[in-house]
């Protein structure tokens, strides 16, 4: 791919003061600014002290100066950083030298959006770069790390690789003059086609993993007023987010609190009580409270054990929760009933734990459950770091195999088993950037910061 013309400068260091502030330039011109900046280009590779310079000739600041000549750089660009005192004023004097001299200001993840279109990473692995500087967790900053050095990538790689195979043994038949798979060749392709939907299932369950370190789960606490919804955000949280309250309809709007489990990000989002009787702004509450279920991974339905054994609340509301949302039946204020106290009633399809948020019994089995039922598997050692992006490519290209197994067991037909796998390989070809359209690489890295 061709190499942008033009030069981007931006700082590199976060905002803010600090002890030392990086400015990165990367392009052609970065000889010429280096030598206009320090009054010489310095030796590749070699940190080396210089005063960085205004055009008068009058000190900006000092610090260190580092040339990268290319393609052995990060963005496989010419590159020069410049460290010098983490003051924003004085890294955007820097900057503005860079600008005078012929550079413009870097994009939002143009440095590494270059080190894409130079090949020095793969789509997978310029946005696992994004998800290490943004990981929340230990165990999502070493997942994004394998991904970032190419461990997902590889993977994808075998796939495709075996997905080539399997359509050049396909497309050879195409030459036969019956066009047809014949009978002995259909079991070894039916054999090869198994072996290559069970490697991409592998590959999708990685990848699911990868997914929750690094975007999470969506967790939605709803209930009728007074369940205990605030109590239960509190308990996870681990502080008083939720003002807690026996006034029936205390949370009027959403609350949001990020939680982690096992280094698993969860937002929990706690509702506003669903309950149609209810002044203005509390109506609106209710509304985004549905809008929120929609959007969840999971809602948990609060239950006042004590209060509404039977559940009603839930019966009552159970038709309008969405049925593509997974829903847990939690009841609440265990400690409220006495050792009389009856089996409370399950629903079939709904999962069904006991708890309270007041003492924290049941607590570490919901935790336990959030991350079973969204499929996570502990003690994982080789999770890599994914998106929702690649879970959608994963899946359609899951979707494409199946349609190429059909189409070798009903039409038997080499050119349609052969279409489908070409629009597997196409699919699986957008998680590592192999055609991907400009539009969704440019959207992909809007979402990085600058200087990135
Ligand atoms: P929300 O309206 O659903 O958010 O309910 P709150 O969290 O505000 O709780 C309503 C009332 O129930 C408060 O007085 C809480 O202290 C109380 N409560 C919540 N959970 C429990 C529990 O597990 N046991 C007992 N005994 N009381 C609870």
């Amino acid at each position: 791919m061709s190499t942008p013309a033009d030069t981007i400068v931006a700082a590199a260091s976060p905002p803010g003061r600090g002890g030392i502030g990086i400015v990165r330039v990367s392009g052609p011109a970065v000889p010429v600014i280096a030598v206009a900046l320090l009054g010489r280009l310095p030796e590749p590779r070699y940190a080396q002290h210089a005063r960085f310079l205004a055009a008068s000739g009058e000190a900006l600041d000092e610090g260190l100066a580092l040339y990268f000549p290319a393609p052995r750089s990060y963005t496989g660009e010419e590159v020069l950083e410049l460290h010098g005192h983490g003051g924003p004023l004085l890294l955007e004097r820097l900057v503005g030298r860079a600008l005078e001299l012929g550079a413009r200001r870097a994009q939002p993840g143009e440095f590494t959006q270059r080190a894409y279109l130079n090949d020095k990473l793969d789509l997978a692995q310029a946005e696992a770069v994004a998800d290490l500087i943004d990981a929340g967790s230990e165990a999502a900053a070493r997942a994004a790390l394998r991904s970032l050095q190419g461990e997902f990538s590889a993977r994808v790689r075998m796939l495709d690789e075996a997905l080539a195979q399997l359509r050049a043994h396909v497309e050879a038949t195409i030459d036969f003059p019956t066009d047809e798979i014949d009978h002995l060749g259909d079991r070894a392709l039916g054999l090869k086609l198994a072996e290559v939907r069970a490697q991409c299932a592998a590959l999708q369950a990685t990848a699911q993993q990868g997914r929750l370190l690094t975007e999470g789960l969506t967790v939605v606490i709803a209930g009728a007023p007074n369940a205990g919804k605030s109590t239960l955000l509190n308990r996870l949280a681990g502080h008083d987010a939720a003002i807690v309250s026996e006034i029936p309809g205390t949370t009027r709007d959403l609350l949001r609190e990020r939680v982690q489990i096992e280094g698993v990000p969860i937002l929990l989002l706690d509702t506003a009580g669903l309950r149609d009787s209810a002044d203005s702004i509390e109506t609106e509450g209710v509304r985004r409270a549905r809008a929120a279920i929609a959007q969840a991974d999971r809602v948990l339905f609060l239950v006042d054990a004590q209060a509404d054994a039977r559940a009603s609340s839930f019966s009552a509301e159970r038709a309008r929760l969405p049925a593509s949302v997974p829903v847990t039946l939690v009841y609440n204020k265990t400690d409220l009933l006495g050792s009389s106290a009856g089996r409370a009633p399950e629903f079939p399809g709904v999962i069904t734990l006991s708890l309270s948020a007041l003492r924290g019994t049941g607590i570490a089995t919901l935790r336990a459950h959030l991350l079973e039922s969204a499929g996570y598997q502990r003690a994982d050692s080789g999770t890599l770091s994914a998106r929702r992006r690649h879970l959608e490519a994963l899946a359609a290209t899951a979707t494409r195999l199946a349609a190429a197994e059909a189409q070798c067991h009903e039409a038997r037909a080499a050119e349609l088993v052969a279409e489908e796998l070409r629009n597997a390989q196409r699919a699986l070809g957008e998680i590592t950037g192999a055609g991907t359209a400009d539009a969704l690489l440019g959207r992909i890295f809007a979402t990085f910061c600058i200087g990135k």
